[in-house]
């Protein structure tokens, strides 16, 4: 499937729920499911009743854009869940899912959302254990230590860090004077705020 370029605050008008894709004005009275809630499109207002598959394709394509994958990168995340040989398989995808080095960093409030953590993540800024990674699925483990790379600290998109508010997930911590972070446990299911019934998923991919 091909890349979606178009307005990111349509993909949260057609899943229904703010879906945090464009930082501080998801926040802000400026927040598209605030001023215009509906489905976009001449017939959003008069949207059909859901069928079954519908609800869980739109489930689906609610996680995906939420963690701005395509199609076939959140299939393998979905199998890998799968193949894991404890838990449930929903709730391990979600754990995987939110384990990616650039929703860390989006965690941590280096970027101000997913899509600018990304770009951090693919510009070299951001280093695990001392070491460069610029590739933003690498899944981080307990006790790595994410930084921003010593030579780019002084950036101005890094300056006012100390500044922004975020709520921190109890698996991560991030100190803005040093701005270095750590892992402190793997994500559960209870860390992650996003409101998604991950069971729905799981029954659209085991068809
Ligand atoms: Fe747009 Fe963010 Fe609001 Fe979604 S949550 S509609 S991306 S401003």
């Amino acid at each position: 499937m091909a890349k979606y370029t178009g307005a990111d605050c349509r993909i949260c008008r057609r899943e229904g729920c703010k879906l945090f894709l464009k930082g501080e004005r998801c926040t802000s009275k400026k927040c598209a499911m605030e001023r215009k809630p509906n489905v976009p499109g001449v017939h959003g207002a008069t949207r059909k009743k859901a069928t079954e598959y519908s609800l869980q394709l739109r489930e689906k394509q609610k996680v995906k854009k939420a963690y701005g994958l395509l199609e076939k990168q959140f299939r393998t995340y979905y199998d890998m869940a799968n193949s894991q040989r404890t838990g449930l398989v929903g709730e391990n995808m979600l754990s995987l899912l939110e384990r990616r080095l650039d929703n860390v960093v989006y965690r941590m409030g280096i970027g101000a959302s997913r899509k600018e953590s990304r770009q951090i993540v693919n510009h070299g800024h951001i280093t695990v254990n001392g070491k460069t990674v610029d590739i933003p699925s690498y899944l981080v483990k307990v006790d790595d230590i994410i930084a921003i790379k010593e030579n780019k600290k002084e950036l101005p998109m890094f300056k006012d860090l100390k500044d922004v508010k975020v709520v921190m997930p109890k698996w991560l911590e991030f100190n803005t004077e040093k701005l270095t972070g750590k892992i402190n446990a793997m994500p559960q299911r209870d860390d992650i705020d996003l409101n998604i019934r991950e069971h729905l998923i799981v029954e659209l991919y085991s068809k």
